[in-house]
């Protein structure tokens, strides 16, 4: 599992992993994203929430989870990024892992200073099709502001923009924090400096999970 405030790189990293150890990238972000882009009355409302900042109701959540981890290429382990975001989803990730027959080893703490992560999401920039992450200033497209892998026009998440991402910092804190606690008392927490460029959080990543 990896834990972090938004922006902190737990998406490409995680994504990185997980093609490396070639097990599922869980996103819950990435699954809203997605039921966000269809037009559907479910698609409008997740996309209304996605754009204040604030949680999608944890029964719609834990239910996504528990589908997506019941699937068969989660037997062999998975990385899950975004979810938990607060103990009610903690305490029924508990009970799907019950349900699945299996645990979580570790959880990684993605560690950023607050100013940082407001520049990190300032420069964030995505690719629409493929949906790589870049940033302007640390990790920039080769072209500007096009994807390297499909030469999409980059943009920006709508949930990025100044007024989203202050509720958002706010709902991690108020919310999401308290997981440090309860993974710690567990043994499960490991802390990881997630300052630097992509390549050396990578190799961090890579030590802190033993490979
Ligand atoms: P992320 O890409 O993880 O920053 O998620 C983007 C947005 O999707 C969040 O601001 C929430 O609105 C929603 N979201 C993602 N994961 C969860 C979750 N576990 N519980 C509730 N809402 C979530
Ligand atoms: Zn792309």
């Amino acid at each position: 599992m990896v834990l972090g405030p938004p922006g902190a790189g737990k998406g490409t990293q995680a994504s990185r992993l997980a093609e490396q150890l070639g097990i599922p990238h869980i996103a819950t972000g990435d699954m809203f994203r997605e039921a966000a882009a269809e037009d559907s009355e479910t698609g409008r409302r997740i996309r209304q929430i996605m754009e204040t900042g604030e949680l999608i109701p944890d029964e719609m959540t834990n239910e996504l989870v528990r589908e997506r981890l019941l699937r068969s290429d989660a037997r062999s382990g998975f990385i899950l990024d975004g979810y938990p975001r607060n103990l009610e989803q903690a305490a029924t990730l508990d009970q799907i892992l019950d349900e699945v027959g299996t645990k979580i080893d570790l959880v990684i703490k993605f560690m950023v200073r607050g100013p940082d992560i407001v520049e990190r999401l300032r420069g964030r920039r995505v690719c629409p099709v493929c949906r790589a992450v870049y940033h302007m200033a640390t990790h920039p497209p080769k072209d500007d502001e096009v994807c390297d892998n499909d030469g999409a026009p980059l943009i920006r998440r709508d949930d990025d923009l100044e007024e989203t991402t202050l509720r958002r910092l706010e709902v991690y804190g108020e919310q999401t924090r308290p997981l440090y606690e309860l993974y710690a008392e567990r043994g499960l927490l490991t802390e990881m400096d997630a300052l630097g460029s992509t390549d050396e959080v990578f190799r961090r990543l890579l030590a802190v999970v033993g490979r």
